[in-house]
């Protein structure tokens, strides 16, 4: 039981990166038929999209104060390969960077991005966002997220983009070693709140950490990044609900 519960919570992980379809070749996408509209119905393994009450992304507003402790950032490793999955370009990183939130460790397992933002911030949409997926040893996952907005160029994003995986499928070797702080701002004060992983199964439990600081990209890094996707790769905002955002 307990490894069809962890295989499970390890397939959803993996899904969240887009590198296995443990429900078989369902075709999801963010347009049309197979649509964040209709993701609930085209598997029963993805009946959370429709179901959900917790789901991500959301427009975080109406801050509850809450003292948040800083979160533990022991990020040594550096990304080891790139990959275009067909849903988003994605870092994985070697084994040894982690978070400490909540009594608890979470190993950063990749960092990848979506364009435009899929949270919003007091209804402000960025050009970009970042997710950095991290698990804990019994497979609960925990997103540090982080806005890019048009600027100067990041030199962590320029390392990443160096190696860019153009085509769905592709698998690139990282030349650079980028660390995750690399793509992250100075400060790492954040919003809280709970939902779900924004793609298919739609998982809910997740923890999210959103950095209140956003990081500049150049406008030719974005254009690099949307080339690389057929489409904009943002689900639609999700009803809060009985949720707080904390800060
Ligand atoms: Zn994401």
């Amino acid at each position: 039981m307990k490894k069809t519960i962890l295989s499970t919570v390890v397939a959803g992980a993996l899904l969240f990166s887009g590198q296995a379809m443990a429900s078989g070749d369902v075709h999801w996408s963010y347009s049309g038929h197979g649509g964040p509209a209709h993701w609930g119905d085209l598997s029963s393994e993805f009946s959370t999209c429709k179901s959900g009450v917790n789901q991500s992304p959301i427009n975080l507003t109406g801050f509850i104060e809450g003292d948040l402790p800083a979160i533990g950032f022991s990020y040594g490793t550096t990304a080891t390969d790139i990959v275009n999955n067909g849903h988003t370009v994605q870092a994985n990183f070697a084994k040894g960077s982690s978070i400490s939130v909540d009594g608890m460790e979470f190993d950063l397992l990749q960092c990848h991005f979506h364009a435009p933002s899929e949270n919003n911030i007091d209804s402000k949409s960025f050009p970009m966002e970042g997710h950095c997926v991290h698990a804990s040893k019994d497979g609960k996952l925990a997103v540090v997220a982080v806005m890019f907005d048009i600027g100067d160029a990041s030199k962590g994003i320029a390392s990443l983009w160096a190696n860019m995986p153009e085509h769905t499928g592709d698998k690139h070797t990282l030349s650079a070693k980028v660390k995750a702080t690399d793509l992250l701002p100075e400060s790492k004060d954040y919003y809280r709140f709970n939902g779900s992983l924004t793609t298919p199964p739609c998982t809910e439990g997740v923890r999210w950490f959103m950095l209140k600081d956003s990081v500049t990209i150049s406008k030719e890094q974005l254009n690099a990044f949307q080339g690389a996707l057929h489409e904009p790769n943002n689900r639609p905002v999700q009803p809060v609900n009985a949720r707080i955002v904390v800060q």
